[in-house]
């Protein structure tokens, strides 16, 4: 049997392939992508308050709580930053909105509702993000999939369990270090289907996109994709291997499952037992590192997502024949970091955020309506970036934290 990686990829390939030859017939077969995507999910809760209750309580034990913190927060911002700046130098550089010929396309019901929701400005969109880290409800936050306040209740109760004397302390320790390990056994029967998952994910985008929409957005698309490049296949490598002194190949590698997961998912949450999985399995960082940074990154970190926002109200300027001077691009670069921290890890919710960007600086949100028709294809390829840079981040602090891994330089 060849490895998962290699399957993986061959079923890639196969979905492509199926969905350019069978067109929306490939829609026959979509309940197997579905069914995947619902096994994946129904995880995420689970193993979110498993992994960050065991691993906060695990670091608290050794004492390396605050410096594990600080390290992880620094990589989030800095690397974040970093793509913003990518993604602005090319769409300065390329200028792909000047002069384009474009159609409005108004965005679906749902859509526009949640984008208008967050059309009113940044400072409200902040009020919210800081509102909404609190759950009033925690089981509803869980139920509603809401994982920012989920995770602030998880780090709580790591603390108080942290407090507690024993025999309290060893039980609740013992008790959540054990259901993490069995959500990480459910979550290696899910990814045995990740194959078929897949095949039937990416059929179904193919065969339901036509290729016609890249013909006015072409080179907004490219504009994203070669920053998107720049920053996972250069930067971040670079940043691996003079950091951390870890093997960019080798930690890619290690990574793929997870990379063509969040691919044809489109979701950094969906894929995250994945993503725990490759980093704890197959490129050897410790669980207690994996289960505190990961789940982070996957909730606040997206790199992919924050070049996207910045490239993207950079263009609808552009095609509305709008010049950002200095101080509104540097206004839409702290936004798109905003952005990129509220975005939840779903599909498609970096577009809904780019409301916040535009409202800045003055754009009109049916902006979006420019740019929504290659969103889904773009969305998957954000998404990978997402993911590769908070499995970047993990190994990097994992090195700080002075683990030896399997995938270092030497
Ligand atoms: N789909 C992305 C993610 O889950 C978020 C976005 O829409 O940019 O990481």
């Amino acid at each position: 049997m060849r490895s998962l990686h290699v399957q993986i990829f061959i079923a890639l390939l196969l979905g492509a392939i199926s969905g350019m030859l069978l067109g929306e017939s490939v829609l026959h077969f979509a309940f197997l992508g579905t069914l995947f995507l619902k096994g994946l999910k129904m995880i995420i809760v689970p193993l979110i308050v498993t992994s960050i209750v065991s691993g906060v309580v695990g670091i608290g034990q050794v004492g390396h709580f605050g410096r594990l913190s600080a390290q992880t927060f620094t990589y989030y911002l800095s690397s974040s930053l970093l793509s913003i700046i990518t993604g602005l130098v090319l769409v300065n550089a390329i200028s792909p909105g000047k002069g384009a010929q474009l159609h409005l396309q108004a965005p679906p019901e749902q859509l526009a509702h949640s984008i208008a929701q967050f059309g009113d400005g940044p400072k409200a969109a902040l009020e919210r993000l800081l509102l909404d880290m609190v759950p009033d409800n925690v089981f509803r936050a869980m139920a509603e999939g809401q994982i920012l306040p989920v995770i602030v209740f998880c780090f709580l109760l790591g603390f108080a369990i942290i407090r507690l004397s024993d025999p309290h302390q060893e039980r609740l320790r013992g008790f959540f270090q054990s259901a993490f390990e069995a959500m990480m056994q459910l979550t290696h029967f899910i990814i045995r289907l990740a194959p078929i998952g897949i095949f039937a994910l990416v059929a179904k985008v193919v065969g339901t996109t036509g290729l016609s929409v890249f013909i006015d957005l072409g080179l907004y698309a490219l504009t994203v994709f070669a920053g998107l490049v720049v920053h996972a296949a250069i930067i971040l490598p670079l940043v691996l291997y003079f950091v951390g002194g870890i093997s960019p190949l080798a930690l890619l590698r290690a990574l793929t499952p997870a990379l063509f997961t969040a691919f044809s998912t489109s979701s950094s949450s969906a894929t995250l037992p994945v993503t725990i999985e490759s980093l704890e399995q197959r490129a050897g960082v410790s669980n207690r590192t994996t289960s505190f940074v990961a789940p982070l990154g996957a909730t606040i970190n997206m790199d992919g997502t924050a070049l996207f926002e910045c490239v993207a109200a950079l263009f609808i300027a552009q095609a509305y024949g709008v010049d950002l001077g200095f101080t509104q691009q540097f206004l839409v670069v702290l936004t798109a970091l905003l952005a990129s921290i509220g975005a939840a890890g779903i599909p498609m919710t970096g577009l809904v955020m780019l409301s916040i960007v535009l409202t800045s600086v003055g754009l009109p949100l049916e902006g979006i309506g420019l740019i929504i028709a290659v969103d889904r294809i773009l969305d998957m390829f954000r998404t990978t970036v997402n993911v590769w840079s908070d499995s970047c981040g993990t190994a990097l602090i994992a090195r700080y934290q002075g683990e030896k891994l399997d995938i270092t330089k030497h």
